[in-house]
């Protein structure tokens, strides 16, 4: 009986691989909506070629084709890229004054992202900002900036006529710590394209305040350009994140995928319109779904996924019910494990295998192990997963080999097998058995 249901898994999970022509095929397309989307043409050219390399005998989802398959590889590719680290919208503004600086081009949206971000730090997390202008070039600037921090309740630093943007900078600094300011925020000139003056000034005004966070502004719709700004800005004065404005508008925001893959810097925040309250932590999901836009494509084969894992746990539990708990189950449940990123979480869930979970996990388990103990079952026969006490010595040390573990390791895992199905058969046996009534819940 379990090795007709082995058989059934197998069928269930190797729906076929993907060919190099199955994926190029669907890349071409691709490649259309990245640069339709406005992503650089380096990097989307990079970017294709990665994902090419990972698609490339990745397994097809039952009742999906080999392109919707390679869609959605491709969109969680785009998140993976998107994502930065640490956590999304985070600025460190920890020992106050702690200084801001903002960059860019001219009309990127800086002068308006100063404030709105102003905004958010005082009313979400209580901070008392002072903003100060450096944009001495255009008088109308400090006046703007003036009358944004009128509208939202922040301080700006009193404008001085004939002050160079050095000077107002330790100006803003002396009077933030005077002025018991949490974060006083530098609100540069830009320029319409990158020039030596002004990267010149900005290294200057970097220099005096010595930000905690430098952040590059730039308009979401400028797609090629962005980056090339993001370069310049990047090397010369070294910035900590990105905000993306005109997020609102009709672009797809390819600007985003190219400020990722030529800074690495991460994308903090989106400009989604003129208001102070138009801005958001960045979400590199709905992102990916825009820049992509194949959202159906993706969520059917999301669904696809999703009906079928529904369908392989319900085995499963009907197996475990009856007490059965062979070495697929095993590896199902490491691949779980994999994907959900811990133990605990996976088999919390099931009564009375929280505590095994723990123990399990306290030993020592991270994805790498994860990946060779599934590698280690990949490569047992069929009979030999249904029945692993069949395992001669011989053929441990093969299969231990051959996924780079020790027969050590693999005794190991028999024996978290051992312990987990007779866990099982304690569960499923007789009327009142615990997994029945879960079931039965
Ligand atoms: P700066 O020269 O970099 O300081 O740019 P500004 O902050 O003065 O912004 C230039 C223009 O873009 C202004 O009219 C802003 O209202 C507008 N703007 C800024 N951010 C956004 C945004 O996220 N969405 C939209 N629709 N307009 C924005
Ligand atoms: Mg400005």
């Amino acid at each position: 009986l379990s090795e007709r249901l082995s058989g059934v898994f197998d069928r269930l999970t190797k729906q076929g691989a993907l060919s190099e022509d199955d994926v190029k095929t669907a890349l071409r397309e691709v490649r259309v909506a990245l640069l339709e989307a406005d992503v650089s043409l380096p990097v989307a050219r990079d970017f294709i070629k990665r994902v090419q390399d990972q698609a490339t005998g990745q397994a097809v989802t039952k009742s999906v084709t080999p392109g919707q398959q390679v869609v959605k590889i491709v969109h969680d590719a785009l998140i993976d890229v998107l994502r930065g680290e640490g956590e999304p919208g985070a600025l460190k503004v920890d020992a106050p004054p702690a200084p801001i600086l903002m960059v860019g081009l001219q009309g990127g949206g800086k002068t308006t992202t100063t404030a709105k971000l102003a905004k958010r730090l005082k009313d979400r997390d209580g901070k008392k900002i002072l903003m100060a202008s450096l944009d001495v070039n255009r008088p109308a600037a400090m006046e703007q900036l003036a009358i944004l921090g009128m509208q939202i309740g922040v301080d700006t630093l009193p404008i001085v006529k004939g002050e160079d943007p050095v000077a107002i900078a330790k100006r803003a600094k002396t009077q933030a710590s005077l002025g018991g300011y949490d974060v006083y925020m530098l609100d540069t000139a830009g320029r319409l394209s990158i020039d030596e003056e002004l990267m010149a000034q900005v290294e200057a005004i970097r220099d005096v305040a010595n930000p905690r966070e430098t952040l590059l502004v730039v308009d979401g719709l400028t797609g090629q350009d962005a980056v090339h700004t993001a370069e310049n800005f990047d090397e010369r004065i070294g910035i900590t994140g990105v905000v993306l404005t005109r997020m609102d508008g009709d672009g797809r925001g390819g600007a985003a995928l190219s400020m990722r893959a030529v800074t690495g810097k991460p994308i903090k925040f989106v400009g989604l319109g003129e208001k102070m309250d138009a801005l958001e932590t960045f979400e590199p999901e709905r992102i990916a779904g825009r820049i992509l836009g194949m959202g159906d494509i993706v969520s059917l084969v999301e669904k696809a996924q999703e009906t079928l894992e529904a369908e392989q746990a319900e085995r499963m539990m009907k197996r475990m019910a009856k007490g059965q708990f062979n070495m697929n189950d095993l590896k199902m449940q490491l691949e779980q494990m994999l994907k959900m990123g811990g133990m605990e979480g996976m088999m919390g869930m099931m009564p009375g295998m929280g505590k095994m979970a723990k123990q399990i996990e306290e030993s020592g388990f991270d994805d790498k192990v994860l990946k060779r103990q599934i590698a280690m079952i990949q490569s047992m026969t069929k009979k030999e997963r249904a029945n692993p006490q069949i395992l001669q010595a011989s053929r441990k040390k093969r299969i231990a080999a051959g996924s780079g573990m020790d027969v050590s390791d693999l005794n190991k895992l028999l024996k978290m097998h051992r312990q987990m199905a007779d866990m099982m058969k304690k569960l499923g046996k007789g009327k009142g058995g615990m997994m029945k009534k879960a079931m039965q819940a």
